[in-house]
């Protein structure tokens, strides 16, 4: 197993995409699960920390390690299995996300968790309970995790089936491979009803498999896991919609959610029924000018949809879409449709550019990035929205609104230039927090907690509460040696 001490070899893995900084005295690169327990093991017997690392594309600080080792996944990529019959894959965590899209693709399967950025290890994605574009029709990583394999913080393992042990109420009884029964008490919560990805999963008569995804790495080093594919879609429709007002825009989201919604519960064929909706501001746009000259100046919005369509509902489908369009006053002439995989590959990267070239050039400046990753009710979104928006402008300070509107779910990216304005910025970022859990909302829908996050959780649930959730990872993790710092501050621990 290869070891790196060396301050130019490790110096990558001290942080993430959010220019958060960390430290370490040790990267350790386990090739296989021995490894991978060796390692926990001693980190355990030392009461020393120990952090997991996927591939740093994390927005929270979560793989960034306080102190003692970092556990990188890296060498744990390969692709283990595909049938393509069952449809299901087995793979290391270490497996680049790109990559094994393209190859269940090639296979005739289909894998739609999606996050914006695909160069991410599947590992990082089930830890974050990761989620995307796609995720207004499919859910997050989540709905396709059939199976982990998880080395737990003292270096015993647990096979982890869905669909094998359900909480008892809120009392979850664990049994690792070595026959040792854990007994976990679930704290009485209740999560709310958006997309959320904050704090541990919980709920009554959960199943245990669904605890471990989506604990940022608090609870065990994911060394294995079996996915759910589905076959590929014939075709996709794709289209980058721009709108003269951001009214409008907003508008056609609500028509076009709420018709998929419809269509999906009436089994219907041939109706609107989106992948994905996703929206930009005209700031964005304005960002996005540079790279893309046909945006037009009156253009001060722009929704982009998918959805899939087979050759028989194809026209009925597109039909429906430019009627929708029209009523919404959507400047049809001017947009932009795939007519082949490679426009549609474009409009994917159309969306990443957005996030992609924010923190590129705060990076490229050395500063950091207030961007909110909220979820409200939708029918709280509006008043949500222009809050949020009023809020930031009105404190003079340069923003883009972005996300997947379709879940309601924003990112409001504020943009400081200056340390005065980096505090403003997170000054706001509180505030709208709160008003999001005032609303019934989240203060993460897919990146997670991490680091940042950590004083924002505490705005979603009871001192009382949180302090029980820590307990499951005490329980799991009684020498506190993996993951610290993410999802709770020290205090809950004691
Ligand atoms: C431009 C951009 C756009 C993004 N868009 C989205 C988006 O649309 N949706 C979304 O959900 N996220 C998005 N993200 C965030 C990020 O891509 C995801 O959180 C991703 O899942 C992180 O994967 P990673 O391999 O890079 O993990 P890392 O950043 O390395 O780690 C993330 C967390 O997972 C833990 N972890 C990693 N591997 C394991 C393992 N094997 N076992 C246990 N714990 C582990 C780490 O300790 C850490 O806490 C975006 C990021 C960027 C930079």
């Amino acid at each position: 197993m290869i070891v790196k001490k060396e301050k130019d070899e490790i110096i990558s893995y001290l942080s993430d995409a959010a220019n958060f900084r960390g430290n370490c005295s040790e990267v350790i690169f386990p090739e296989n699960e021995s490894d991978v327990i060796n390692a926990v093991k001693s980190a355990n017997a030392k009461k020393e920390q120990i952090t997991v690392s996927g591939n740093g594309t994390g927005l929270t600080g979560g793989r960034v390690p306080e102190k003692g080792s970092v556990l990188a996944t890296d060498k744990l990529n390969k692709i283990i299995s595909i049938d393509a019959d069952k449809m299901r894959a087995v793979v290391q965590p270490g497996v680049l996300l790109a990559d094994f899209k393209s190859e269940t693709g090639r296979l005739g399967c289909y894998y739609p968790p999606d996050p914006t950025e695909q160069n991410c290890f599947i590992g990082g994605t089930i830890a974050t309970n990761a989620s995307g574009a796609k995720s207004f029709k499919y859910g997050s990583t989540r709905n396709f995790v059939e199976r982990l394999e998880v080395v737990l913080p003292d270096g015993d393992t647990i096979t982890l089936n869905r669909g094998e042990v359900f909480a008892d109420n809120f009392t979850l009884e664990l049994t690792t491979n070595s026959a040792r029964k854990i007994t976990l008490n679930i704290p009485e919560i209740e999560m709310p009803k958006v997309k959320h990805a904050a704090g541990y999963f919980i709920k009554k008569g959960m199943d245990a498999i669904d605890l471990f995804i989506g604990a940022e790495g608090t609870l065990g080093v994911i060394t294995e896991a079996e996915l759910k594919l589905l076959p590929t879609p014939e075709n996709f429709l794709s289209a980058v919609i721009f709108f003269p007002d951001e009214q409008q825009a907003l508008d056609f989201i609500d028509d076009a959610r709420a018709k998929s919604y419809e269509s999906r519960k009436n089994g219907a064929d041939g109706e609107i029924d989106a992948l994905s909706l996703e929206f930009f501001d005209s700031n964005a746009l304005d960002f996005l000018r540079e790279d893309y000259p046909n945006i037009t100046a009156s253009h001060a919005a722009a929704v982009w949809f998918e959805q899939e369509t087979a050759s028989g509902n194809e026209n009925l489908i597109t039909e429906k879409w430019i009627e929708l369009i029209e009523k919404r006053g959507g400047d049809l002439e001017n947009s932009w449709i795939a007519t082949d995989v490679k426009e549609r590959r474009e409009f994917q990267d159309f969306r990443h550019a957005v996030s992609w070239k924010i923190s590129e050039s705060l990076t490229r400046n050395n500063l950091r990035k207030v961007g909110t990753d909220t979820a409200v009710p939708h029918d709280k979104f509006r008043e949500f929205y222009y809050y949020s928006k009023k809020l930031v402008a009105d404190a003079g300070l340069a923003f883009v609104n972005y996300g997947h509107f379709g879940d309601s779910h924003m990112h409001l990216n504020m943009l400081p230039k200056n340390e005065d304005e980096l505090i403003l910025a997170k000054k706001l970022y509180g505030v709208i927090c709160a008003k999001s859990v005032a609303l019934g909302g989240t203060v993460s829908a897919e990146h997670g907690i991490g680091k940042f996050k950590r004083e924002y959780f505490e705005l979603m649930f009871s001192e009382e509460k949180i302090r029980e959730m820590a307990g499951i990872k005490k329980k799991l993790d009684p020498n506190l040696i993996m993951n610290i710092g993410n999802i709770f501050s020290e205090k809950f621990y004691h």
